[in-house]
């Protein structure tokens, strides 16, 4: 049995929230490299680092306990939403020209 409590939202439902409160604290050439994404449970933040755009390996990467291990967490989902997002609001702009 499963103890009652709040409905555990999914990771992709979490990103949703987190996507529009994500702050970028560092760039490389132009693009976000560094993000800070709040905890939707704490009053903490967790930072997700574009090791690619770093040049020192692969994929993004959270500090996050579940990022650590390389599982999905919401707050590395929630970077990539963001990403879709400007990348839609880019071709839009495109579009109108
Ligand atoms: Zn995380």
């Amino acid at each position: 049995m499963v103890a009652a409590g709040a409905p555990t939202m999914s990771v992709d439902a979490k990103a949703h929230r987190l996507a529009d409160r994500i702050e970028v604290v560092a760039w490389t050439g132009g693009a976000g490299a560094v993000y800070a994404v709040p905890s939707l449970t704490t009053d903490d933040f967790h930072v997700v680092t574009d090791l690619t755009r770093l040049g020192i390996g692969q994929g993004l990467r959270c500090d996050c306990l579940a990022g650590t291990h390389n599982q999905a967490c919401a707050h590395r989902t929630a970077v990539v939403l963001r990403r879709q997002r400007e990348a839609e609001q880019i071709e839009r702009r495109e579009r109108q020209r």
